[in-house]
């Protein structure tokens, strides 16, 4: 039985064709799948539950076929849907997971994480994500019209790919002191994590021992996942899918 990650699929009905490759690889996973990790940005924008377009409800449909029968699914919020709930965990028949998360992974310790609060040197995204992960503030926004909260996204995209075509490289990448002090406050030596769209395994020192962070790929041209099994170890795999 294998135990698959991904992230970053940054769903969206202008790129139909990465859903399709989502269908997909769900259904090619289906007989050796135990459990799906989805770590952040699933979608380009999540603005509410309560947003029940075609689309979406499709989405949710596959998710629910998938984990239903007996496989784990888990999702954990990005910077971009991070509004998605418990009525969306609900009719997908997972667990939502905190950021960041510890998991035992065929007797190793693993620490799950978006990627997003690794990127410290991002100061205006890092006030950013503090205002926009308080309750409160999504309570108050989830009050809003589904259209207005639609409006809003769109409108926070923009802002972010002009801000960000600003910012030099590294700014955009994780803090290696960062990476470092989250692996020894949570005492692992392996981290997986998305976010940056850098897919690779690099190797490490945390906690006086050699350590590994896994960054997962985010799919557009190429499909990528994680796959963990007992049997036949840790393997980060990608495939195309012909698209952009
Ligand atoms: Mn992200």
């Amino acid at each position: 039985m294998t135990t698959y990650f991904i992230s970053d699929l940054h769903l969206d009905e202008s790129r139909p064709a990465i859903a399709r490759a989502f269908f997909t690889w769900l259904d090619s996973i289906a007989d050796d799948a135990e459990a799906l990790y989805i770590l952040g940005d699933f979608f380009e924008a999540w603005v509410g539950d309560d947003d029940d377009t075609p689309f979406n409800d499709n989405i949710i449909e596959h998710l629910g076929n998938f984990s239903r029968p007996r496989r784990r699914l888990y999702i954990m919020h990005g910077n971009r849907d991070f509004l998605i709930g418990e009525d969306f965990a609900h009719r997908t028949a997972a667990t939502l997971l905190a950021d960041p998360t510890r998991i035992n992974l065929y007797g190793k310790t693993v620490l799950l994480m978006h990627g997003d609060s690794l990127c410290t040197g991002d100061t205006d995204y890092m006030a950013f994500r503090r205002q926009v992960r308080q309750r409160e503030w999504q309570a108050q926004l989830l009050t809003k019209p589904v259209g207005e909260r639609r409006a809003l996204a769109a409108q926070l995209r923009t802002r972010s790919q002009s801000v960000n075509s600003l910012k030099a490289a590294d700014i955009m990448d994780v803090t290696p002191t960062e990476v470092v002090r989250e692996m020894e406050t949570h005492g692992v030596q392996v981290l997986i994590h998305g976010h940056t769209h850098r897919p690779a395994r690099h190797m490490l020192w945390a906690n006086g021992k050699q350590a590994q962070r896994i960054v997962l790929g985010d799919w557009g041209a190429k499909g990528w996942c994680l796959a963990v099994s007992a049997e036949a170890g840790w393997e980060l795999k990608s495939w195309d899918i012909g698209v952009e």
